[in-house]
């Protein structure tokens, strides 16, 4: 939508009729984006800001790609919707070209939302134990620090109590671990099964019983909670455990998912085949709404008997419609054909060396970490205690960063002052002088502290 309206006309019309999320409203701080290309966003005034943080609503492929918007236009003009209790070209397609990435075993249940997908996930996992006749095995493990979504039971499952407290009674049935935090409790194991966070996924699972247990839900690294990277062999030991304890394991992809990482999804990154993987953003590179629930096809097969309630009791009107699909389609292949899960790999190591060059002095930076394009860089009063830094100062930077042209956001939990970790997660085709300046403007206003 195009405008003739000032930036301040614009901005008293927002403050009186858009509710925005998470944030008291802030005028000044408020941009009114009018268009975007590549990784560059312009806004109402015509200011421009590199977007760091597209990773986080994973615009992987960079904005303003004609391609996208034409498939979907295409798409559009040929059929705009049909349901998916029946069936449609765009949904078949690429529910074939999500089971090529995902090493052919899977079946693709189509929502709009990452916060959908979990749902989804939740209900197939109980279900699938019932079909078994294992009618007590309904509760969920997940993990503290970690995002799920807004929903009550996504939100149940969120490990982040700041998220939640207004909104109790949530889904029932849903119990917390602890993560892996690499930066604070190093553990010296050689046997990740060692590790005092798997030992606990197993001891929660056995003293719960195990069979009350349906499944497991994390993701490869805890984004929203701080990029949280897991030690080497955790994701495969946390698998081991959920087998042991006849669990389901659900990885959560929506931020990790179609290249953030360095690999298509993130679990990848070790030797294991989830039961069942849940994706949105990045599928369509934040285009349109589209999520997407991988079930490994045994499961899948349970759900096949002949009585009414053997079929999974579970619609959702616009998942999967067919203009998202076709557009999903043509975003993957332009993953591929740019290459742009190696790109991300590559950039992402660049990206982390820089700041580990410039910033290894810096008083505060606590931890620089990342794994492909998503970054995070733990700010610490003291590298000796690792407390984290003030909220305040940390949103200085962040806001001295925007004044310069740079969007970059901050990750965490504010329990117990723990929202102290820069993230940037650009697009994954950003230039390479755009990486510069990432660097140059970050490092900049991060010695001005
Ligand atoms: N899972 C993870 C890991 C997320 O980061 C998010 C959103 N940030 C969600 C689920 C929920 O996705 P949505 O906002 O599309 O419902």
């Amino acid at each position: 939508v195009q405008t003739s309206h000032s930036h301040e006309t614009l901005i008293g019309q927002d403050e009186r009729y858009v509710w925005h999320s998470m944030k008291p409203y802030n005028p000044k701080a408020t941009i009114v984006a009018e268009k975007a290309e590549g990784s560059w966003v312009t806004d109402s005034d015509g200011n421009r800001y590199l977007d760091a943080m597209a990773g986080l609503w994973c615009v992987n492929v960079g904005y303003g790609r004609k391609e996208l918007a034409e498939a979907a236009y295409e798409q559009l003009k040929e059929m705009a919707y049909f349901p998916l209790s029946q069936s449609h070209i765009p949904a078949i397609k690429l529910a074939e070209k999500l089971n090529q990435m995902l090493g052919d075993e899977y079946v693709i249940f189509f929502s709009n939302s990452g916060s959908e997908a979990n749902e989804t996930a939740f209900k197939i996992a109980r279900q699938y134990h019932q079909q078994k006749g294992e009618y007590n095995r309904y509760k969920i493990v997940s993990r503290y620090r970690a995002y799920h979504g807004n929903t009550m039971g996504a939100l149940a499952a969120t490990g982040q109590a700041q998220r939640k407290f207004k909104y109790e009674p949530l889904a029932p049935g849903f119990i917390h671990v602890s993560p892996p935090d690499s930066y604070r409790d190093k553990e010296n194991v050689s046997n990740p099964a060692e590790l005092s966070s798997v030992k606990e996924v197993d001891r929660v699972m056995t003293w719960e019983n195990s069979e009350t247990i349906a499944a497991m839900i994390m993701e490869p690294i805890i984004t929203g909670g701080g990029v949280l990277i897991p030690p080497d062999g955790y994701v495969k030991a946390v698998k081991e455990i959920c087998d042991k304890h006849g669990a389901l394991l659900i990885v959560d992809e929506v931020i990790c998912g179609f290249g953030r990482t360095g690999k298509p999804f993130g679990y990848m990154h070790e030797d294991i085949k989830p039961d069942i993987i849940t994706m949105a953003k990045g599928i369509t590179s934040a285009y349109l709404p589209l999520s997407a629930t991988a079930v490994r096809k045994e499961i899948y097969e349970s759900f096949k008997g002949t009585e009414e309630y053997d079929y999974f009791r579970h619609v959702n009107t616009f998942g999967g419609n067919p203009a998202a699909c076709a557009l999903a389609i043509k975003n993957l292949e332009i993953m591929e054909t740019e290459n742009l899960f190696d790109r991300s790999h590559h950039l992402g190591e660049t990206l982390k060396k820089e700041f580990a060059t410039h910033l290894k002095n810096h008083p505060y930076v606590g931890d620089v970490r990342g794994r492909g394009l998503l970054v995070g860089i733990e700010l610490v009063k003291d590298k000796k205690t690792k407390e984290p830094l003030e909220v305040d100062l940390v949103n200085q930077v962040i806001a001295a960063c925007k004044q310069n042209g740079l969007l970059i956001g901050k990750n965490g939990t504010t329990v117990a002052g723990y929202n102290n970790v820069l993230t940037l997660s650009p697009p994954l085709n950003i230039e390479r002088n755009d990486l510069d300046f990432i660097v140059k403007t970050l490092t900049d206003n991060l010695n001005k502290l």
